[in-house]
């Protein structure tokens, strides 16, 4: 490990004020930290949840019995390098060493694994490319940044809290939904941040603080049917216990219903999701519309005359429940692009469930955006409000299973268990 590098990036005040919140938290032995995972674990169950949790190979190594039970229990244990360093300050090469070395420890002890996590979600786009095929189906590494009313008002900012948010660099919500997109050899899976380590030593935030944040992360999330990752830490998990059950009881209250859910799970659905697909045949009545996706895929359809008032889904769309629809008129309630669209703008909208249409027929798609309202519109939000504005007639397949109108997965960073683990990264060489 380059100790100079990794003392530039936190500077001796960071330093200072994590390692005396460290030296309350563990202790020498590893109870402490079990007791409270395993405590954490309980509360979540209670709502139908189990977590995921990125662990170091380090980690797996020293308490392969202990990791083993939570998998065991129902957790997702993913891989989160093999020593806690961070792997976009090493070369792409070492860094996919750190990943393979940690594989190995998961395989020796029957750890399933399906993705994984860079520790201060470090992680380049060199390192991505450099992943050989088929070692992980997910990376769940890229920040969005989920304000709202409680965060802006929150004034008590340390150095703790702007110190995390420069490792995370995040992208904000208001311009990049937080939904899973599909790279040429893996899924990413966003997380959303602050996390507890921001909220709690970097605001000050207590419990009732933490959840009303919380809280406002899902509610903005629900509203548009994205993913709430929610990112926390075992070592803060006694205080973040309270907040789990207020927020989940939040999450059980909303409808549409809010998936529960772990990443592999995500993972499962959002590939299983990619093999939907509508075919069109014309007749002389107008069209048929043969939907082909699971029994857990949900078609909604909005801007319609007909009265479809007993299978309303939310306030805009109702939900069909066959999968064939004859429309009266030569309707096209698709997405039209222009030919000249990036193909990114493409797959991120098929992605989210609409039926896109680039080829000739693309102009008589009920809504139709043009190469210059394309590049107006420019963020991923604009373009999915100018096409969720439309009144015209639209149909698509919902982003989530069975009705569900968002997900939230809480997960976290199982990074040590005692001060020797802690202690251990900085004297690896
Ligand atoms: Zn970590």
């Amino acid at each position: 490990m380059n100790f100079k590098k990794w003392y530039a990036d936190r500077g001796p005040k960071f330093i200072a004020q994590r390692a005396s919140k460290l030296f309350s938290r563990y202790g020498i032995s590893a109870q402490r930290s079990k007791t409270r995972i395993e405590d954490s674990m309980q509360t979540l169950a209670k709502f139908g949840c189990a977590p995921t949790f990125f662990t170091p190979g380090t980690v797996v190594e020293r308490y392969p019995q202990f990791i083993q039970g939570l998998q065991k229990e129902g957790a997702e244990i993913a891989v989160h390098s093999y020593q806690h360093i961070d792997l976009s300050a090493i070369k792409p090469a070492e860094a996919v060493d750190q990943l393979m070395k940690a594989l190995s420890v998961f395989e020796k002890f029957g750890i399933e694994n399906h993705g994984f996590r860079g520790p201060y979600l470090g992680c380049s786009k060199e390192l991505l490319d450099s992943i050989p095929a088929d070692l992980f189906e997910y990376s769940s590494n890229q920040a969005i940044w989920v304000d709202g009313p409680a965060l802006d008002s929150a004034t008590n900012q340390t150095l703790i809290f702007d110190t995390l948010r420069r490792f995370y660099q995040p992208a904000p919500s208001s311009e990049t939904v937080s939904n899973p997109s599909m790279r040429t050899n893996l899924l990413e899976i966003p997380v959303c941040v602050p996390d507890d380590l921001q909220l709690h030593d970097g605001l000050n935030l207590k419990s009732p603080g933490i959840s009303q944040v919380w809280i406002e992360m899902l509610q903005q999330t629900h509203a548009r049917g994205d993913l709430f990752n929610l990112i926390f830490h075992p070592e803060l998990s006694s205080i973040c216990t309270e907040s789990f059950e207020i927020l989940l009881e939040q999450a059980k209250l909303l409808k549409p219903a809010v998936w529960i859910t772990r990443l592999c799970d995500i993972n499962d659905w959002w590939k299983e999701k990619a093999g939907f697909k509508v075919d069109v045949h014309p007749n002389s009545e107008g069209l048929t519309l043969e939907f082909t996706c699971s029994a857990r895929g949900t078609v909604l359809a909005k801007g319609f005359d007909h009265t479809y008032s007993d299978n309303l889904w939310n306030e805009t769309y109702f939900e069909l429940q066959d999968k064939t629809l004859t429309l009266p008129t030569n309707q096209h309630p698709f997405v039209g692009l222009d030919y000249k669209a990036p193909e990114q703008i493409v797959t991120f909208l098929r992605e989210q469930g609409y039926i896109v249409i680039t080829d000739h027929m693309a102009t008589s798609c009920e809504v139709y955006i043009d190469a210059e309202t394309l590049s107006r519109l420019g963020s991923q939000v604009n373009i999915i409000d100018y096409i969720e504005t439309s009144s015209a007639p639209l149909i698509r397949f919902w982003k989530w299973p069975n009705g569900a109108k968002s997900a939230i997965c809480i997960t976290g960073d199982l990074d040590a268990m005692t001060l020797f683990d802690y202690a251990s990264r900085l004297s690896t060489p």
